[in-house]
């Protein structure tokens, strides 16, 4: 061998590339013609190469098609958006027609927002959909309360406002807790369920102090629900428990 292995090596690089100068490229095809260890060396620099060249085809044909199902996720959202406009127009002209002035127009405008918003910028949006989706149904759900209260007594306000907030609170700490939390996926499940079983045990409480200035059944509702919550968990770690069980029987 005329270079030694170090020499080559350098030129190795620049050779696999092909941009060398055709004396270096005789130099490294006769090196390579008589040495084992260097022929391994170029091997699998073109080995790392044709994964890099796959891997980027690979991400081209994701690109792809996530590309395609964006747009047709978008289209979906305008469609449902455009007819949804639909019944709310209707709801516009029959209410002008009929009492000359915008009444229960403004409770099914804001009612249709709440259900529909979710839908329609989970399927329009591309980043943060869950978060803009949790916002938005929050602000129209308000805006619903803010319309019917235009139609009811004073009395309606104070329990229509906790009600709605104590509910908004806790969709908002299960959210937060799905989303978020950097916890292990069962307890995720297990916070969320006791959240989600809080909001009735909440509402009942403040319904009972609001009408009987005492919370006389509201307790027993309560100690029902806590019950329930625990006979659920002791099921819920039941079923996991026989599913692994399964799971490690099938693989022995
Ligand atoms: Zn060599």
């Amino acid at each position: 061998m005329k270079y030694p292995c170090d020499t080559v090596k350098d030129l190795l690089p620049l050779y696999h590339d092909d941009v060398c100068s055709a004396s270096s490229r005789r130099i490294v095809e006769e090196h390579l013609s008589e040495c084992p260890a260097c022929k391994k060396t170029i091997e699998k620099l073109n080995n790392e190469t044709y994964t890099e060249q796959l891997r980027e085809e690979k991400d081209a044909v994701i690109g792809h098609y996530a590309k395609k199902a964006r747009r047709k996720s978008l289209l979906a959202g305008i469609c449902a958006a455009l007819g949804l406009t639909v019944p709310i127009l209707v709801t516009l002209i029959v209410d002008l027609a009929t009492s000359r002035k915008l009444d229960w127009f403004f409770i099914v405008l804001t009612g249709i927002m709440t259900i529909a918003s979710p839908v329609v910028v989970s399927l329009t949006l591309k980043k943060n959909r869950a978060l803009v989706s949790m916002a938005a149904a929050t602000a129209c759900l308000y805006a619903l309360i803010a319309a019917i209260g235009q139609y009811a007594s004073a009395a309606y306000w104070v329990p229509a406002l906790i009600i709605t907030s104590v509910t908004v609170l806790f969709a908002w700490l299960i959210f937060i807790t799905i989303r978020y939390m950097k916890v292990k996926g069962m307890v995720k499940a297990y916070v969320s369920a006791a959240l989600a079983l809080a909001i009735p045990v909440a509402i009942t409480m403040y319904v009972n102090y609001f009408t009987a200035r005492a919370l006389t059944w509201s307790l027993i509702v309560l100690a029902g629900v806590l019950l329930l919550g625990c006979v659920l968990a002791a099921l819920f770690a039941a079923a996991r428990v026989i599913i692994n069980n399964h799971k490690k029987g099938g693989r022995a």
